[in-house]
């Protein structure tokens, strides 16, 4: 079975960013696995939230509910604080998504690039900076060897994708994005991935934002691809799986 991994930042950006490849995969047999760092407790909308540790439960719930939407295989919140990744230790976050690669065995990494993706958010950029740090060390045994044990081995995952898109966000920080490298047409899961960001009620003050942006271009999904385990030129891609090996 094809296993696809996504690493994120807030709950949210699962389906925010990635929910119609998600979708589209799992109803093409693959088994998915979302990596969500926060909870999402940082947030400027709160919903009736009183208090970080309250609005935190709310959006993992919210996240359970936009996953069982994707039909995500796997959903984890971990506990790491919003908004403040970038001071987190590396070892150790890289360590733990390292572990969890080992374990899940995909054949492909979905994350944030450097430049934050669409939105630019600095929490995405480091999510992705992590995990691709993870996406490189989880296949050599002399990165976090004390984990290569009870069944635990070493991981090469096939391909590394950024989030992008053709046209950066009006009125935001300048960023620099990935170029596209993969379009993927998700027109058939366009109203999945609107009713999976809805799932995220405390946020309802973004949904029209989302829409008015989703839905002009919102039949495509776009990547780049930021690393390969098999050394070449690059090639336009409309499937993410092209080349890669059971
Ligand atoms: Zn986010």
């Amino acid at each position: 079975m094809l296993r696809l991994m996504c690493v994120t930042a807030h709950p949210d950006d699962e389906a925010g960013a990635f929910g119609g490849s998600l979708r589209l995969y799992h109803d093409r047999g693959v088994e998915t696995c979302v990596v969500c760092l926060t909870p999402g407790q940082a947030a400027t909308h709160r919903g009736s939230a009183r208090n970080d540790a309250e609005l935190a439960d709310r959006r993992r719930e919210e996240f359970a509910a936009a996953c069982q939407i994707l039909k995500v295989s796997e959903g984890i919140v971990l506990d790491y604080p919003d908004g403040q990744l970038y001071r987190q230790d590396l070892y150790r976050v890289v360590c733990d998504l390292t572990l969890r690669i080992r374990r899940f065995r995909p054949h492909l990494l979905l994350t944030f690039g450097p430049d934050g993706g669409m939105t630019g958010h600095p929490d995405h950029s480091i999510a992705g900076t992590f995990a691709a740090l993870a996406f490189q060390w989880a296949g050599r045994s002399n990165r976090y060897p004390d984990q290569l044990r009870e069944g635990v081995g070493p991981h090469r995952t096939q391909k590394l994708y950024y989030q992008t898109g053709n046209v950066a966000l009006p009125g935001r920080q300048p960023i620099a994005l990935a170029p596209t490298t993969a379009v993927i047409d998700i027109g058939d899961y366009l109203e999945t991935k609107i009713a999976a960001f809805k799932a995220h009620t405390t946020q309802s003050p973004l949904w029209a934002l989302f829409e008015s942006h989703v839905r002009p271009g919102g039949g495509k999904e776009m990547f780049h691809l930021g690393a390969r385990v098999t050394p070449g030129p690059i090639a336009e891609e409309t499937d993410l799986f092209t080349e890669v090996e059971e």
